[in-house]
């Protein structure tokens, strides 16, 4: 049945059927956790089943009934979805409005509705501010689940504080493993190593592994351990390299981030290798080595350190050349 698919959340999927039985299923809740582990996924089958017409005690979706059939293709009335818009870089004040008007309408088919706010870490304040009063009072029999980002410190305090809280952890390699072999996509397929980086993503897992990103980042991994790799020729690489990946700055940042994500994750098993914990395949450890025969012990606590300050710095938009060249400056080894 539904919840089979989603895989490494039996707590989550545990607590809200414990909620569902007790017949305390809250009107609020924001989820928070990693890119990638399937909290969208999670929402949307919780959303099923909360809407399923049989939905018994398990708070399972029976998939046959009318309403599972409507969700499944995507046109079930009562259940709304808001997102960022393409080609904005923030969940602006007229999707939420728009949501908002939505949900104050009596449900179609049965007693409830139920909206999936995506993005809701990149709320602007004026759509949050929007949104509060229907987070302050919400209509009858509606439920409202947001998805935010790694931590809820994006969500202004006020959203925060009327939404309960759901943790999503990063899964097992094998979970990660099994996730990927189940997907129709991509038609590349995943290397061990992207895996490893991935720390419990299926969904980074996946975007480390595509082939244009995947040549970017071993090029870029490569020059930093060169025995005498110069800084600002590696800072611009990176900057000349984004161009050619992507045309506008909002798709260059993210690339950016996911390029500093690798950074970070490989740091971490090399720090872990300097502890002795060497476990892996030659696909893993080869470039983990490398790594950790580059940077001391020392040297990796400043370097990760300095790239989770330049991801808070690309998050809030500083100008990306200034934030990668003066990155480049501290972590680049000299020599
Ligand atoms: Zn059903």
């Amino acid at each position: 049945m539904s919840w089979n698919r989603m895989l490494g959340h039996d707590r989550l999927i545990k607590g809200f059927q414990a909620v569902w039985t007790n017949q305390r299923l809250g009107q609020a809740y924001l989820f928070i956790g990693p890119r990638g582990v399937g909290k969208f996924t999670f929402a949307r089958e919780l959303a099923r089943a909360i809407l399923c017409e049989k939905s018994g005690p398990g708070l399972e979706a029976c998939e046959q009934c009318r309403s599972c059939i409507l969700a499944g293709a995507g046109t079930h009335p009562d259940l709304l979805m808001a997102a960022k818009p393409e080609d904005k870089n923030e969940l602006v004040i007229a999707v939420i409005r728009d949501l908002c008007e939505q949900l104050v309408r009596k449900p179609a088919l049965g007693t409830r509705k139920v909206a999936i706010v995506d993005d809701a870490g990149e709320m602007n304040e004026e759509a949050a501010n929007c949104f509060l009063k229907t987070l302050e009072e919400p209509a009858p029999g509606s439920i409202l689940i947001l998805i935010g980002g790694p931590s809820a410190d994006r969500q202004l305090r006020t959203i925060q504080s009327r939404c309960q809280i759901i943790h999503f952890a990063g899964l097992s390699e094998s979970n990660v493993r099994q996730v990927i072999s189940s997907r129709k996509e991509p038609e590349y397929s995943v290397d061990e190593l992207s895996i490893a980086l991935a720390a419990g993503s299926p969904g980074l897992a996946i975007e480390f592994a595509e082939p244009h990103f995947r040549e970017l980042r071993q090029q870029l991994v490569a020059d930093l351990l060169k025995p005498r790799s110069d800084a600002f020729a590696w800072a611009e690489q990176w900057l000349k390299s984004l161009e050619n990946f992507s045309k506008d700055t909002a798709g260059q940042r993210v690339t950016s981030r996911m390029l500093i994500r690798v950074l970070i994750e490989l740091a971490r098993l090399a720090w872990h290798w300097h502890l002795g914990d060497r476990a892996g395949n030659a696909e893993i450890s080869g470039p983990v080595s490398q790594f950790a025969q580059r940077f001391s012990y020392a040297q990796l606590d400043q370097l990760l350190f300095r790239l989770q300050k330049t991801d808070e710095q690309i998050d809030r938009m500083l100008q990306m050349n200034y934030a990668i060249e003066s990155m480049a400056m501290d972590i680049v080894p000299v020599g």
